[in-house]
Parts: C-alpha cells; structure tokens; sequence
C-alpha cells in the first residue's frame, strides 16, 4: 500500500493525531479521528506561525504603526495565495474574508441580485442546509432532481434551466457533497449553466480540502462564477471563510453588514461604499485566521493536492471495500464509482440505531465519527427513501426514531492501519449485538 508513498510523513504535519482519548471503562487509547468532514485538526506549520504572527499582529488598513502596516500587508499577501490556490481571476474576481461557508453563501444571497423575488435559483436535493436556506426565503427556487444513486441528474437540470429560461439567476450546488462524497462535475455543470446565460456558485466545503481546485478563465463556458469554503475544513482554526466571485456582484447596491471598513466617505446625507473586497468586510478582519489558512495554503501546496486527491481516493476505496465484505452494513448510494466521491463514506449497521453506533465507536473504541443526517436533512430522507408525509409524522412524534447514518470521512493524515482498527470494531459491534 505505499505506492503512493510521500517523501514527508504527512502525520507529522498535523499537531494532535496521536493524542489518547479515554473510554467508558476508563482506559486510555490513541485517538482515530474519522469525522474530518466536520472540522480537521490543524496543520503544526499554522499553530506555528500563529505563535509567531502573535507578538506581530495589530489592526489592519487603519493604522501607520509598523505592526499595523505589516498586518495590513500580509493580509492582502494571504488574499492573494488563497485566490491563487483555486485559480481565480485576480483582475476580475474578488476574495472576500467572511466567517465560514455559511457566512459567505448568506453574503451572496444579498448581493445576487437587485430584485430577488424575479430571480430564480436552482439548488440540488444533495445540498449541506448552508446552501439551501438561504436562498429559500428571499428567491424562487427550484431543486434540481437525484438519480436513483443519490447523484445529480443532468438532464432534469438542463430541463430545469429550460424552463426558467431568462430567469434563472443561478445555481447552486455542492462540488462534493458532505453526506455522500459525491463530486458532482462541475465544469460540465457550468458549461451548462452558461449555455442558458445563468451563473454558477459551488460549496466547496468539501472540495477544496481535498482536490486540485481550478474556477478556469473568465470568458471560458467552464468557468466557476462564485466559490465558496471554509478554513476549519482545511488544517486552519474556525472563524476564517472564502467568497470569490466577480468585481461587479459586489460593486452595486449596499453591503449585507455595514461600518468601520466599508466606506470611503460618510456625511450625515452621503455614504460612498469602498470598493470590493473591503466593502463586503464590516469591522476588524481576522488577521490572524486568515494569516493562518494562507499558512495551511501553503502547506497544502508543498505536499500538492494532486496528492492529496490520490492517496485519499485510494484510502476511501481500501475502506469501502472493508466494509462492503462485512454483512450487515449497509452503504448507500453507488457502489461502482469510488473514485467519483471525496473522502466521505456513509454506512449504517443492520439493527443498531446509527447514534448507538457512534456512541459505541466513541466510548468503547476511541473512534470519533459523525452520525445522523450532516445538516443535509433532505438529502438523508431522499438516501433512505422516507416519504415526506412521514418525515413530518415523526417531526410531531417524540418518540420516533430519528432517521441518519452514520458517517466517516478521512483527511490526508489518516492511515490504512486505522481503517483495520475501525473495520475490525465494526465486526466486533455487529458479532456482540449477535
Ligand atoms: N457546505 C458543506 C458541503 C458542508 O459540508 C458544510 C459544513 O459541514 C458547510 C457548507 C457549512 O460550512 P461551515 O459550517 O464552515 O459554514
């Protein structure tokens, strides 16, 4: 298994893998931690400059202090390296600092368009609630429809943007999908998209930490419009999120959050907006989280993501062939095309509630996963084949149980050793409930 051998011991770029966690019965053991799809652990090379950021950092773009004017330049340097890492246009596009994915999905639903209520947005059935919600309440939207694998069906979203033909704003959709680990194709998705004068954003939470990224030329039928991520999901700490997208979105109209840091020139009767990217970032930035996912940036590009992609296409399919041979679990969606999905891999086992499944990888075997429905209700319910009518019979009865799965999802320092770990627990679970 060490074909895809890297010259750096990849475990050793991320602080806290080999921690010990303790267990119901008091014992201690090495921690595996299968839920990178949530948060992953940070790279030592961002805690390190965050210690030696620390006594050099002040408030950006306002101060003439060294300090100050060096923050405000290694800011603006992060905002370069982080439009770089996904090959965005730094004369057309913009890169805008927010808080998360969710943040920034929220932002451009304000800034899309002027008169929300004629637009159309398209979304998926496989979307994360962040990019959902928040097009529910201010446009028209419409759901792009699902194989009978869970994938995106292509033909209902050409029929789709035939229908809204001149309307369609957008559509939305995931790059890889959180609860399945479907890559959806992106690019052909955008030739589409344009073909009928619509942009496309992609959430790529899920895509960016783990493939070679490119938004492609602007003038190119592939190229991404918006695209959106999150550092947590990247070895950087919470707090720090990306929107990229063109100058002009967020050149007209009033930002979403206004103050300090948006405007050029205010008079009691006269506000004049500052241009993009400063605009759409009211308040002190975050230095210091942006400081330390340009970091994480770097670092991703010294190991090369091409990498990345590789050794975690082969760890996700060593572990679906694991557990594919185990009787009694079930995996969901299609079971052909491993190298079709990112490092995500939802199971449920015959008989056993997937919390109860959690809670016992977690108390009796150190392993951490995730379990339920990932903040993708719609999407679990359409996996599981759940009627809607009877989802809503069980939101109103307490007792029901709660439909989910259980999920885990390997980040790029995780092992095929762990993997026999947690395979060899599974039989253990499934021999006990016997
Ligand atoms: N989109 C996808 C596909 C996700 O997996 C997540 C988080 O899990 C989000 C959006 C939201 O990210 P955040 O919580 O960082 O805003």
């Amino acid at each position: 298994m060490d074909f895809f051998r890297h010259p750096v011991n990849l475990r050793n770029l991320v602080v806290g893998v080999d921690m010990k966690v303790p267990l119901s019965n008091g014992a201690f053991v090495k921690a595996i931690n299968f839920d990178n799809a949530a948060t992953t652990p940070p790279f030592s090379s961002v805690i390190q400059e965050i210690i030696d950021f620390s006594p050099w950092y002040s408030s950006i773009h306002r101060g003439t202090g060294y300090k100050s004017q060096f923050s405000s330049s290694l800011y603006e340097k992060s905002r370069e390296i982080v439009g770089k890492f996904v090959k965005s246009d730094p004369k057309r596009d913009t890169v805008i600092f927010v808080k998360n994915t969710t943040e920034a999905i929220n932002k451009l639903s304000y800034r899309l368009c002027e008169d929300h209520k004629k637009c159309v947005v398209l979304s998926t059935c496989m979307e994360h609630h962040s990019n959902d919600l928040p097009w529910r309440n201010k446009y028209q939207v419409d759901y792009i429809a699902l194989d009978e694998n869970g994938r995106l069906c292509l033909k209902d979203l050409e029929h789709k943007l035939k229908k809204y033909d001149g309307s369609t704003a957008l559509v939305t959709i995931t790059g890889a999908s959180n609860v399945t680990g479907y890559k959806n194709p992106i690019h052909k998705i955008a030739t589409l998209v344009h073909k009928y004068h619509a942009k496309i954003l992609v959430d790529g939470a899920q895509l960016v930490p783990h493939v070679p990224v490119n938004m492609k030329p602007w003038g190119s039928l592939e190229h991404i419009d918006y695209l959106v991520f999150s550092a947590h999901k990247m070895y950087a700490p919470f707090g720090t999120g990306v929107l990229i997208g063109p100058k002009t979105t967020f050149e007209k109209g009033d930002p979403d959050y206004v103050g300090g840091g948006t405007v050029d020139m205010v008079t009691h009767d006269y506000i004049r907006w500052s241009a993009p990217p400063h605009k759409e970032e009211a308040g002190s930035p975050n230095i210091i989280g942006v400081v330390a996912l340009a970091t994480a940036i770097k670092t991703l590009n010294y190991i090369d993501m091409k990498y990345v992609e590789a050794y975690e296409n082969n760890l996700t399919s060593y572990a679906l062939q694991r557990l594919s041979n185990i009787p009694d679990i079930e995996l969901y969606g299609d079971k052909e095309h491993y190298g079709d999905r990112v490092s995500i891999i939802p199971f449920n086992i015959k008989g056993i509630p997937h919390h109860m499944v959690a809670t016992i990888l977690s108390y009796e075997g150190g392993i951490a996963v995730r379990n339920g429905c990932f903040c993708a209700q719609p999407y679990i319910q359409n996996l599981l084949h759940i009627p809607l009518d009877e989802v809503k019979k069980r939101i109103d009865d307490p007792t029901a149980d709660h439909p989910g799965m259980v999920r885990i999802s390997f980040g790029l320092y995780n092992t095929y050793s762990e993997i026999d770990t947690f395979t060899n627990f599974i039989k253990r679970i499934i021999r006990y409930k016997k």
